[in-house]
C-alpha cells in the first residue's frame, strides 16, 4: 500500500522537529529542512545536499511539496496585483499584492468561499467549498514573495483579508501563522501580520489566549445591531454587544494592534447617530478605525458614498476624538474586493 504523505509546508518548525525525532533524526534536522524551503527556496528534497542521504530518502518518502497553479494575474493602474490560482483539486482562491512605499502587503485568502454571506462581499456569493490547508496558505505567500524577490523587491506584511473567515479555519491558518512568522522559514515580522475577522467572538477571545503578537482586526461595518444584522447576518449569532467584550479582552491582553475595519456606504452608516454610536463602543480601547469606501458589487444595490459624504463622515468622526485613517480604495479596476476576480472566474467572464 502506497504510504500517506504529508505535505511538507503544512508543517510547523515544532511539528516538523517532532516528526524528525521520532524518526531517529537530530534536533536540528527539521531547521536545515526549513532553511532549505522557505530561505534557500529548494524544492526537491535531494537537492537539500547538506542533509544526509538517509534523511533526503526519508523526506522523500514521507513528505511532498503542494503547489498553486497561477490561473491570471492582473496588474491595476494603482499598483496593485491581484493572482488568481487554481488549487489541486480545481477549486481556485485568490491572493492581492498591494505596494505602498516601501511596504509590500500581501492579502491571503483561508478558505474557499466562505460561510458568512455579509452582503456587500463577493466571497460568499458563491457559497463556502473547503478550508484551506496551511501549506495552501503559506503557498499564497511564498507566490507572492517570489514573485517580488524577481523584481529585487522584498514581501514586507501579510494580511488575512482576502477570501474566506480565518477564524472560521482557526487551526490551519494559527500553523500558517507560525510558519509565515518562523525565524527558520519564511520571517515575516509579527507587528507586520494583521488577521482580520467578521467578528467570530469565541475565536476571538482564544486568539488572545494564544498571544502571537500578530494584530487583529475586526470588520465592524456598522454600529448597531439592527443595522449590521443587515449587511452582516453573522452579528445574529455574535452581537456587538458579544463581539466587544471579545474585543476588550484581546485589548487587555494583547496591547498591540487593534483595528476596526469600517466600510462606508452612502445613506446607511454613516450618519451623525453612526459617529455617536461609534465614538461609545471603541472608548477605553487602543484602537484604530480604518474607513474604506464601499468598493461596488454588482450583485448587491448599495452605492459608495460621495466625496462629500466621506468629508462629513469624517469631520463628525474628527470632532467627536475617534481615531481613523481613510483608505482610498485599491485595485477597483481589476476588481480589488474580496472575491470579485473568483466571481468572474466562475461566471466565465475571464
Ligand atoms: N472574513 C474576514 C476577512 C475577509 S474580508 C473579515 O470579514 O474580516 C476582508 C475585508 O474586505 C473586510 O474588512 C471586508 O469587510 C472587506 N470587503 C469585502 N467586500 C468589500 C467591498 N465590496 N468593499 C469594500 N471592502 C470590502
Amino acid at each position: 500500500m502506497l504510504k500517506q504523505r504529508h505535505d511538507i509546508k503544512s508543517q510547523t518548525l515544532a511539528s516538523l522537529r517532532q516528526h524528525l525525532q521520532e524518526a531517529g533524526y537530530p534536533d536540528y534536522a527539521a531547521r536545515q529542512v526549513f532553511n532549505w524551503v522557505y530561505k534557500k527556496r529548494e524544492e526537491s528534497f535531494f537537492s537539500m545536499t547538506n542533509l544526509s542521504r538517509s534523511l533526503r530518502h526519508y523526506l522523500k518518502d514521507n513528505f511532498y511539496f503542494s503547489s498553486l497553479r497561477l490561473v491570471k494575474e492582473r496588474q491595476s493602474r494603482d499598483g496593485s496585483v491581484k493572482f488568481l490560482f487554481a488549487l489541486e483539486d480545481k477549486t481556485y482562491i485568490e491572493s492581492v499584492l498591494i505596494p505602498e512605499g516601501k511596504r509590500n502587503t500581501v492579502c491571503l485568502s483561508s478558505q474557499v468561499g466562505c460561510r458568512f454571506g455579509c452582503r456587500f462581499c463577493a466571497s460568499g456569493l458563491l457559497g463556502f467549498k473547503r478550508n484551506l490547508t496551511p501549506a495552501e496558505i503559506v503557498n499564497q505567500c511564498l507566490y507572492v514573495s517570489d514573485w517580488l524577490k524577481r523584481r529585487e523587491a522584498k514581501l514586507t506584511n501579510v494580511v488575512f483579508m482576502g477570501i474566506g473567515e480565518p477564524f472560521d479555519n482557526y487551526g490551519n491558518v494559527i500553523k500558517a501563522l507560525r510558519i509565515i512568522l518562523e525565524p527558520q522559514g519564511m520571517y515575516i515580522g509579527k507587528r507586520k501580520v494583521v488577521i482580520s475577522t467578521c467578528g467570530l467572538a469565541p475565536a476571538i477571545k482564544a486568539f488572545a489566549a494564544e498571544n502571537i503578537g500578530v494584530g487583529l482586526s475586526i470588520s465592524l461595518h456598522a454600529a448597531k445591531d439592527s443595522l449590521r444584522n443587515i449587511i452582516m447576518p453573522v452579528n445574529k449569532i455574535y452581537p456587538l454587544s458579544e463581539l466587544f467584550s471579545a474585543v476588550r479582552l484581546f485589548n487587555r491582553r494583547c496591547k498591540y494592534s487593534l483595528t476596526f475595519e469600517y466600510i462606508m456606504i452612502s445613506n446607511f452608516n454613516i450618519s451623525k447617530e453612526d459617529v455617536l454610536r461609534l465614538k461609545k463602543m471603541v472608548k477605553g480601547l487602543n484602537y484604530k478605525i480604518n474607513l474604506i469606501p464601499y468598493n461596488p458589487v454588482s450583485s448587491f444595490n448599495w452605492q459608495p458614498p460621495s466625496s462629500g459624504e466621506i468629508f462629513r463622515f469624517c469631520r463628525w468622526l474628527k470632532e467627536e476624538g475617534v481615531f481613523f485613517t481613510l483608505r482610498r480604495p485599491r485595485g477597483q479596476d481589476i476588481e480589488g474586493a474580496c472575491g470579485q476576480l473568483r466571481l468572474r472566474q466562475k461566471q466565465g467572464k475571464i
